[in-house]
Order: C-alpha cells, then sequence, then structure tokens
C-alpha cells in the first residue's frame, strides 16, 4: 500500500492528495525540516493543552495567544502547531477555502478539541462538515503510549467497549481524534490517519517521552494560498 504521506527533499511530510489544491500548502515537519520548522511567516500559540480554538485575521505573526487550535480562510496566513508526540491535526474546507491546524496531545483529545475545530469551521465560515478533510500527522502510537490509569480513565468516552482503562493502559490518540471527527459530522473516507508514530521512527522524528526535555518540536502547518 502506498504511505499516506509522502517526503518532499525538504524533509516535509505531504498528503499527496491535497497537491492537487493550488490553494492550499500544507506539511507535517520532521526532525529534517529544519527549514519549514523555521519559517518565520508561521503563525502559531503559546500551546496550553487546552480545547482553545483561535481565529487567525493574517495580520498578526508569530504566537497569537494561549489555545492549542488555529483557523482561518485568510489568503497567505500560515498556520502551525509544535509537537513531539501530541497528534498535529489539519483540516481543510475545500469549497469555503478554509483551514485548521490542531494540536492534540491527551489534555486536549480528552477536551475533544478536534471537535471543536469543526465546531469553529461551522460558526465562522458556515462549514458543512461533511465537506471537510482532515489527515492526522506523526505522532507517539498506541505501540508507545502507555498511560496510566488517571490519564486511561479520560479515553472511557472515545473508548466505550473497552474494559482496561482503569488501570494501566495503551491509547490510540489518533482513533480518539478520528472518532471525534465522524461525531462532529466528517465522513469516514475524508479522514485519513498517517499512523507514523513518534517514538518508534527516531530518524525522522522527534518524541518527547523517547527523547525527555531535550527533544525538539516538528512544526505542521497549513496555509490557504489564494
Ligand atoms: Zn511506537
Amino acid at each position: 500500500m502506498e504511505p499516506l504521506l509522502q517526503q518532499d527533499i525538504g524533509g516535509v511530510l505531504r498528503f499527496t492528495p491535497w497537491l492537487e489544491y493550488s490553494w492550499l500548502e500544507h506539511g507535517f515537519g520532521t526532525r529534517l525540516s529544519e527549514d519549514w520548522n523555521r519559517r518565520p511567516d508561521w503563525i502559531a500559540l503559546n500551546q496550553i493543552h487546552s480545547d482553545r480554538c483561535l481565529y487567525a485575521d493574517g495580520a498578526a505573526r508569530g504566537r497569537i495567544g494561549p489555545g492549542d487550535a488555529l483557523f482561518t480562510n485568510v489568503p497567505g496566513a500560515a498556520l502551525a502547531v509544535r509537537t513531539a508526540d501530541c497528534v498535529p491535526l489539519l483540516i481543510v474546507d475545500p469549497p469555503r477555502r478554509a483551514a485548521a491546524v490542531v494540536h492534540a496531545g491527551w489534555r486536549g483529545t480528552a477536551l475533544a478539541i478536534a471537535s471543536k475545530a469543526v465546531q469553529a469551521l461551522v460558526d465562522r465560515f458556515g462549514s458543512s462538515p461533511a465537506d471537510l478533510e482532515a489527515v492526522l500527522g506523526p505522532a507517539i502510537g498506541p505501540c508507545c503510549y502507555e498511560v496510566g490509569p488517571e490519564v486511561a480513565a479520560q479515553f472511557q468516552l472515545w473508548f466505550p467497549q473497552r474494559s482496561d482503562l482503569s488501570g494501566r493502559a495503551r491509547i490510540d490518540l489518533w482513533e480518539a481524534n478520528r472518532r471525534q471527527l465522524l461525531q462532529a459530522g466528517l465522513a469516514p473516507a475524508r479522514v485519513h490517519v498517517a499512523s507514523l508514530c513518534t517514538s518508534c521512527e527516531p530518524n525522522l522524528f522527534h518524541s518527547y517521552r523517547r527523547d525527555g526535555q531535550k527533544a525538539g518540536r516538528m512544526v505542521s502547518g497549513i496555509r490557504i494560498c489564494r
């Protein structure tokens, strides 16, 4: 099977179907994509593991406030989140040429930030969830993400069939976010999970759980070009 994301010469991972959108630029940074990760035009956040979604008007650059999701329909506004294990999520609305970028660690996922980002697009731009397309990028996978009972218990809502969440358990952050997007009205065929584990691939990804405090961060971003 073809991998969902293709690496370009700058080390950025791209979702091939979106390369056909001439009005859109997007990518998931890696530890190889230093130029991309350091782009001066990024509009970013002081990430606080919340469910706060901020509208970016394109005028302010750099970190525009505390929060964990950014959305816009302004041409030229380049939205970014920084991650090293947390899930970077990109959402686009092709008919309305709007987009969102989300940082979803366990706290943001437990707060359903993915659903809230969809709601932000609906509220601000009149997006129809059925039109939206989403890609869940490299993050710590269920292979490596074991958590304690107090964290595991937060995921019972998204995994109602599991009976092991009162103890130490492995959590699939991709799947929890995917389910939130489906519940928000996205079509299953339009929600794509890259299934690349940051902890399993040290040559390509930073991982906080693997590398601790010295872990770098990778930038995932999206920009409406016109
Ligand atoms: Zn892994």
